[in-house]
Order: C-alpha cells, then sequence, then structure tokens
C-alpha cells in the first residue's frame, strides 16, 4: 500500500478498465478521487459507489479530455470538489487500429487527439495549480508499443511515445516547482480494450510475455499509486514498463 492519506487525484477515463483499477486503489490508499468519464455515466458511478462502500471519497466527472475547454473545465472541477489536486493520472485512451496504408485520417487524429492531446489538455491545466501548490505527481499511461510499436498501431504507438517525450518534458519542466512527472507502459492488459482482440493476436503476445499471463489492471494500479506516493519523491522523468517481461529496454 502507498499511503496517499490527504491527497486529491483526478483520473482521466476511469469509469472501466485501468482507469478505475487506479481510482480504485488510489482511494483504497487514502486519496479523495475525481473519477472521469467521457460516455459511461453508469459505469462511473458504479466505480464511484464502489468507492464510497469502501469508506473512500470519490466524486463522478464528465469530460471529453480531448476537447481542450473539456479537459480544462474538468480540471478545475475536481481541484474545486475536492479541494486541491495533487494528483493527476492523465489514463483516458482510445484505439483505432489498422494497417499504415489503409488508416484514414479519422482513425489518425482521434487516437492523436484523445490518447496525446488529451494529456496536454490535461496537464497544461493542472501543471498551473500544482506549481503554484509547489506540490504534485503526474503520472502518464502510455503503452511497451510507445516504446517498441506495433504493425496495425501506427496512430497509436506514435501517440504514446508522443507521451513519453511529453513526460520527459513535463518532468524537466516542473521539477524545481516541486511536480514530477512519470510514465507507466503497460504491456498487454486484460480490459475492454484488448478483450476485443483476435485469438491469434493473443496468442502472438502471450508467447512474448516472459511471465506467460497477462497483467491485470490491479497490476498497473499498484505501479502508478507508488508513483503518485511520496514514496517515489525521488523519481521523475522515468518511463516505468509493467508488462510480466515483454520489453527489457
Ligand atoms: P478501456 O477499457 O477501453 O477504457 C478506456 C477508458 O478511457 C474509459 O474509461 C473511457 O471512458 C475513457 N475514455 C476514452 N476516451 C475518452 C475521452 N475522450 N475523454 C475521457 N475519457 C475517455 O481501456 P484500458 O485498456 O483500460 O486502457 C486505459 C489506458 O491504458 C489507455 O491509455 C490505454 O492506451 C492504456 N494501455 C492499455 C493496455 C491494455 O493492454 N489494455 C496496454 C497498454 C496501455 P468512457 O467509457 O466513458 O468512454
Amino acid at each position: 500500500m502507498a499511503d496517499l492519506t490527504g491527497k486529491r487525484a483526478l483520473v482521466t477515463g476511469s469509469s472501466r478498465g485501468i482507469g478505475a483499477a487506479i481510482a480504485r486503489r488510489l482511494a483504497a490508499d487514502g486519496a479523495a478521487v475525481a473519477v472521469n468519464y467521457a460516455g459511461s455515466e453508469e459505469a462511473a458511478r458504479a466505480v464511484v459507489a464502489s468507492i464510497r462502500d469502501a469508506g473512500g471519497t470519490a466524486v463522478a466527472l464528465r469530460a471529453d479530455i480531448s476537447d481542450p475547454a473539456d479537459a480544462a473545465a474538468l480540471v478545475e472541477r475536481s481541484h474545486a470538489e475536492l479541494g486541491g489536486l495533487d494528483i493527476l493520472v492523465n489514463n483516458a485512451g482510445i484505439t483505432r487500429d489498422g494497417l499504415l496504408v489503409r488508416m484514414s485520417d479519422e482513425d489518425w487524429r482521434s487516437v492523436i487527439d484523445t490518447n496525446l492531446t488529451g494529456a496536454f489538455n490535461t496537464t497544461r491545466s493542472a501543471a498551473k495549480l500544482m506549481m503554484k501548490a509547489r506540490t504534485g505527481s503526474i503520472v502518464n499511461i502510455a503503452s511497451v508499443v510507445g516504446i517498441s510499436g506495433n504493425a496495425g498501431q501506427a496512430n497509436y504507438a506514435a501517440a504514446k511515445a508522443g507521451l513519453i517525450g511529453f513526460t520527459r518534458t513535463v518532468a524537466r519542466e516542473l521539477a524545481s516547482r516541486g511536480v514530477r512527472a512519470n510514465a507507466v507502459a503497460p504491456g498487454f492488459i486484460e480490459t475492454d480494450m484488448t478483450s476485443a482482440l483476435p485469438e491469434a493476436a493473443r496468442t502472438a503476445a502471450l508467447d512474448a510475455i516472459a511471465m506467460k499471463r497477462f497483467g491485470s489492471t490491479e497490476d498497473v494500479a499498484s505501479l502508478v499509486a507508488f508513483l503518485a506516493s511520496d514514496e517515489a519523491a525521488y523519481i521523475t522523468g522515468q518511463v516505468v514498463a509493467v508488462d510480466g517481461g515483454m520489453t527489457f529496454a
């Protein structure tokens, strides 16, 4: 367990999957959490209810983080409703897979807009608040695909590689103001995003994992909780893979 007592956290895209596990974990470790969703209101409310049932504090906030005004308002509302903002987890993400030569402009743009520009939109607003408070931890959910590339995911790999460069730059810009930024690079994690993949792709992925199992959302959440906490006070600008031994960079 990381000690997040008294901290206030915004987790983008936490109605489902990895984000929902992160929201639950941060709350279990003592943080008050803003659970953001784009369309899945019922699922977000269920995450909030499960946190409250366990004795934690959470609010559900709708926002499309790819929209700059929506994202800025989300950060402002999180800050207002939680009474401050110590932790930002940029987790919201989508896939629109397809081979490069067949990839549409829309599939390229929507993935960049959500997975990369979305993180820029929230981080720009949160950074101002965190710099003023002289404390903060930003954790960006990238992917091993942003390090190694992956056939059929030119848009997604570009966004995640961009997110890694963004994280390192944010870390350099904000370090002197007491704000850290790190990226987490999950491998293959069992969520809605990966359940739709064909069996052949799942088998190929499993073959590439030294531990011979897919990751759970909790595997990712425990690393995020650590990086968000003061236990990681001297860690910034890093990319940490949580992939069961898929990449060894
Ligand atoms: P998921 O199950 O598909 O959930 C995606 C979440 O993002 C949902 O809560 C969704 O909210 C939210 N979201 C999507 N677009 C949004 C937008 N424009 N504004 C706000 N929220 C938005 O995905 P996941 O597998 O948990 O993935 C979470 C993150 O981990 C992503 O960044 C993904 O790229 C990354 N990742 C996943 C894996 C994996 O194996 N699963 C591996 C590496 C990295 P709504 O339901 O309301 O739309």
